[in-house]
């Protein structure tokens, strides 16, 4: 991928998917290597009745700055690691990029800006009427996830799948519904480009921005590279 791709500035290496009845007429974008295994990721679930669907996929640079910045700006609820919740108007300019940082990139470093990772769902549950709000406890055994948790563990590998936020290791918070494509992420995340990504903060209106400039290379480190990598070895 080059350097604008996977900060989310150019969307040429990605497939629109429309009303595919493979793929239970979901609609999104994505890179165009990960369709297919994906693609056969969604039927296995299908197959094993366990359906899942995607609810996040691709992501602009200009979706993540406007993320970022109404939870900035506005009054949201912020989910902290702990499991409160906190109006981020309430927190001091520097707590409240740290608050943010917990679940939101910083844009120009989603790995949705690469269109290789998804954040997926059980389908059933969405179909009865629930809002998936992509909290840990609804992967818990008796969360509206708990049955998907399970199939992805013992699945994702075979499709050359793998989860970067299984963990909680001090970055980005435990994710279990996002997954990622290793043989296209894999190779992105180790061409990330930091100084592109500085001068495009430098030039974007993103707030907390002077906070994030100040420790750009540690925040990358923390909240970019510090994953849980995929066991899947590259031809
Ligand atoms: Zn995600």
């Amino acid at each position: 991928m080059t350097p604008q791709q996977l900060l989310g500035l150019d969307q040429s290496h990605l497939l629109t998917i429309e009303d595919n009845i493979e793929l239970l007429g979901q609609k999104f974008q994505c890179h165009h290597e990960a369709l297919v295994p994906l693609a056969k990721l969604i039927r296995q679930s299908e197959n094993d009745g366990i359906p899942l669907r995607v609810v996040s996929s691709y992501r602009s640079f200009d979706q993540q700055v406007a993320i970022w910045n109404n939870k900035f700006y506005q009054d949201a609820v912020l989910n902290l690691r702990d499991g409160r919740t906190v109006n981020s108007q309430e927190l001091a300019i520097k707590d409240r990029v740290n608050a943010i940082l917990n679940y939101s990139a910083i844009p120009g470093t989603s790995r949705h800006h690469w269109g290789t990772d998804f954040d997926v769902f059980d389908a059933s549950a969405i179909d009865k009427g629930y809002e998936p709000e992509l909290l840990e406890t609804e992967f818990e055994a008796q969360g509206p996830c708990g049955n998907l948790h399970n199939w992805l563990e013992e699945n994702l590998v075979q499709y050359e799948f793998f989860k970067p936020y299984v963990e909680d290791l001090g970055g980005i918070a435990c994710e279990p519904w996002h997954i990622s494509y290793a043989p296209i992420a894999t190779p992105a995340l180790e061409e990330f480009p930091v100084d592109l990504l500085q001068e495009l903060i430098e030039n974007s209106e993103i707030g907390g921005k002077e906070i994030i400039l100040g420790k750009l290379n540690a925040l990358v480190e923390k909240y970019v590279r510090r994953i849980t990598h995929s066991s899947i070895i590259k031809g």
